[in-house]
């Protein structure tokens, strides 16, 4: 059977720790989760029936702060996976050095075959559910996988409802209507290109000649590709759920975005050639950027990835077996804790701003995002070189180090 997100995070925790001086015990205690909500819940479906639906909220660690990620929409939504994402949120957190813990939430669903009333609905019981852990100095809530502005504006609704009052910083990812930041939306995107840059300079590939695939083109690989096309780079391929589309030469992807709003896909599009997202994955190229599912490179394809570059948009996108035999072939990993952690670094933002109910500049905002993931990934390079290990290994290393500092400092409880 294939093995789940958390015994893939687990996995990869393991190989960390083995660097780092533990005092016993402390191990076993960040492998789990601090406390785990399951909430089972009817919704009145539009033709008058009910339906239950499961959804989850995980915390992992709240060593560094309140809790902070994504509630994902999805039909295979599980605990473990949502497990697995709390305990990559602890440490992405971690390693970019805002001040929080790490959660995760879910619903098993599918967003799309629902009404939007449906949807709606769902979101509001959802929330109200786990208002039980939700607060600003608590638990944030955030987009994930299936979810967005939308049902963010929604969450933070219900929450204020509740309490009489509004509550924008309860939640982040909002509309700016309602409290949201600029750049937010494109974040986790601008974060990838942002490392992506930094890799190439390493790699020694001029940006300019720099050929990239990406898989996945929503909030995450969209932003991604066309930032990157800015800087100069060919995005040569790109796919979403439905398929891809390639073309050597390049594809002006701002174009694409206006076909895909349109068409609702990729596919189709004119002034490229039709391809499979398993094809894409082994296309030859000097960035591969992997923004949609857990698992999409494993021990099956990974001998054929031809990417000397791979930059982890998604959570979780490489298998520990696939990981080693990339690792091997000497491809550079922009490991997904710190490849994707724009979109959590730009929600602390948000947060703070609606803390404060002041609001900065989208120039301030994205100069303070850029400093904070060049920062962040200098050390985990520097950290990998020091301790020779792969870049994966070494922001695992540098997420759990600073957790355990905040846990020795601040002692074990009573
Ligand atoms: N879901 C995103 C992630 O996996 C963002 C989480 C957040 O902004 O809190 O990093």
């Amino acid at each position: 059977m294939e093995e789940n997100a958390y015994a893939i995070a687990l996995r990869q925790f393991d190989k960390a720790v083995r660097y780092i001086d533990l005092k016993p015990g402390m191990a076993d205690y960040l492998r789990v989760p601090k406390r785990e909500l399951i909430v089972n819940f009817p919704v009145t479906m539009d033709d008058g029936s009910v339906r239950v639906f499961t959804g989850y909220r995980v915390h992992h660690n709240t060593a560094l702060g309140p809790t902070k990620g994504g509630i994902r929409y999805h039909p295979s939504v599980t605990l473990d996976e949502v497990r697995a994402l709390a305990m990559w949120m602890t440490w992405k957190c971690a390693v970019v050095g805002i001040p929080y813990g790490g959660a995760k939430g879910g619903v098993v669903c599918d967003p799309k075959a629902l009404s939007l009333r449906e949807l709606e609905k769902m979101t509001r019981r959802y929330a109200t559910e786990i208002s039980v852990l939700m607060s600003p100095q608590g638990d944030i809530p955030a987009p994930d996988l299936g979810t967005g502005e939308r049902e963010m504006a929604w969450i933070m609704d219900t929450y204020s409802m509740h309490r009489g009052y509004s509550v924008p910083a309860v939640v982040t990812g909002k509309p700016l209507a309602i409290g949201g930041s600029l750049g937010r939306s494109e974040a986790t995107g601008r974060g990838v290109a942002i490392t992506t840059l930094e890799a190439l300079k390493r790699k020694n590939i001029p940006v300019d000649k720099a050929r990239v695939v990406v898989q996945g083109f929503g909030k995450v690989g969209a932003p991604a590709a066309y930032l990157i096309e800015e800087r100069g780079a060919k995005v040569i391929a790109v796919s979403d759920a439905n398929g891809g589309v390639y073309n050597p030469n390049g594809i002006k992807i701002r174009e694409l975005l206006a076909y895909a709003k349109t068409c609702g896909s990729v596919v189709g599009y004119p002034y490229a050639e039709p391809i499979t997202n398993a094809e894409l994955l082994e296309l030859e190229c000097d960035v591969l950027m992997p923004c949609a599912l857990e698992k999409q490179i494993t021990a099956a394809n990974a001998p054929r990835v031809r990417a000397a570059i791979i930059a982890e948009g998604a959570n979780g996108p490489l298998t520990p077996e696939a990981d080693e035999i990339l690792v091997g072939k000497g491809v550079f990993i922009i490991p997904d804790i710190l490849c994707n952690a724009g979109g959590v670094t730009v929600s602390y933002f948000e947060w703070v701003q609606d803390l404060q109910s002041f609001f900065w500049s989208e120039d301030e905002i994205n100069e303070r995002l850029r400093q904070i993931m060049v920062r962040s990934f200098n050390h985990i390079a520097r950290l990998a070189y020091e301790k020779e290990v792969d870049m994966r290994t070494a922001a695992q290393i540098l997420g759990i180090q600073r957790v355990v500092e905040a846990v020795m400092i601040r002692g074990i409880y009573p």
